[in-house]
């Protein structure tokens, strides 16, 4: 009998050896430079990720979270401003709005599993400066009826895009309708370099300026220190690594929406399961599938019966919702989410996954549930 393959959720170390000869050069020409700190390479960058956005500024940082904290700081925000955010996200978002002394405010997502605009206009009080929506999964949010509340209550948008890079609504960029937006260079993201890094963009001058300054030590040019900044600079070197991979970033895209086509096919008849809606079904929506999150029926047991067969899965978030992460003081009351999360798994989608062993996640699922 042949041992059952094994797909990890994500192959690590595969994003470094299918591309080791260009990588480890780039590694030589960037060290024999010596170009480590805010050199070509990030401007470069910089430029490249701002058009493919369609945002005038973006500028690399050390990680997404500290975008999100760059951009809720040179926004304005202050303690005793309530920030509403999306429960399922990853605990960073809310943890950026703590470290600027804001409050955060968890609510319910939706069936798609973004943000639910209507949670957010329960939410709005007296306090509420911003809306920090979640850009999940690689599918982005209802803007339009995210702004429209924005604007009769006279609140900023913050994007968490750390998931969304070349995702669409209704033909406009993730990363271009907040005021600010973060987007992340994980390993595991899209685009991913080795190691943390991230990029905020704006289309707002001032903001712009502020957050160069707060990026670097709150200096200008010359030195000269003009307000209280941190270090949060992306590396040279990992932005000469990520405009190499960002050439093939269409590919990515496509790659990761054709996995998504064929997980539909094998699994879209299965009643115990609910499946993210395949690519080209809603024009409103052009998905760029960071992940593939499903529901799942009896979702404890399958899970272990994919690793029994040597598949990879994940719960994202460590299977809990921020609101759930009572250390942090949350005492909110969300029970759609509560129970979504009883529901969620995330099947391997990544560039090393081949259509084959597709196949054989979708054999096995069929298989536990028959
Ligand atoms: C990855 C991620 C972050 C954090 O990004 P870092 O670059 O690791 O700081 C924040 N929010 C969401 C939704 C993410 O997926």
């Amino acid at each position: 009998m042949t041992k059952p393959p094994q797909i990890p959720f994500f192959n690590y170390p595969d994003v470094f050896v299918t591309e080791e000869e260009d990588l480890v050069s780039i590694f030589c020409d960037v060290g024999r430079r010596g170009a480590f700190i805010l050199q070509n390479e990030v401007s470069d960058f910089e430029r490249s990720i701002a058009n493919y956005v369609g945002v005038k500024y973006a500028l690399g940082v050390a990680n997404a979270t500290d975008g999100l904290i760059l951009g809720l700081r040179a926004a304005g925000l202050q303690p005793g401003d309530e920030v509403i955010f999306s429960s399922h996200t990853f605990v960073a978002t809310a943890a950026a709005i703590h470290f600027v002394g804001a409050t955060p405010i968890p609510v319910e997502c939706g069936s798609d599993h973004l943000i639910d605009p209507l949670a957010v206009k329960r939410a709005v009080t007296l306090r509420t400066k911003a809306i920090l929506p979640t850009q999940l999964n690689g599918r982005t949010c209802k803007m339009d009826i995210l702004q429209n509340i924005a604007d009769q209550h006279g609140l900023l948008i913050i994007e968490d895009a750390a998931q969304g890079l070349g995702s669409l609504y209704k033909g406009k960029p993730t990363g271009s309708f907040g005021a600010v937006a973060a987007i992340s260079f994980y390993p595991a993201k899209n685009l991913g370099c080795f190691g943390d890094g991230g990029i905020v963009l704006t289309n707002d001058e001032r903001l712009y300026g502020t957050m160069k300054l707060l990026r670097d030590h709150g200096r200008d040019p010359r030195g000269e220190v003009l307000l209280w900044g941190m270090n949060s600079r992306l590396d040279n070197l990992q932005a000469a690594i990520l405009s190499y991979k960002f050439k093939k970033y269409e590919m990515i895209v496509t790659r990761r929406r054709e996995v998504a086509v064929l997980y539909h096919e094998y699994l879209s008849n299965l009643k115990q399961l609910v499946l993210p809606p395949p690519p080209n079904i809603d024009p409103n929506h052009f998905d760029v599938f960071q992940n593939y999150e499903i529901e799942a029926e009896r979702r404890d047991a399958l899970k272990a019966n994919l690793a029994e067969h040597g598949i990879g899965t994940l719960i994202q978030w460590s299977g809990k919702p921020v609101h759930q992460f009572l250390a942090l003081g949350f005492n909110q009351k969300l029970p759609y989410t509560d129970w979504l999360f009883e529901r969620l798994l995330m099947l391997p989608m990544n560039l090393s996954i081949t259509d084959e062993q597709v196949k054989y996640v979708a054999d096995t699922i069929r298989n536990f549930y028959s």
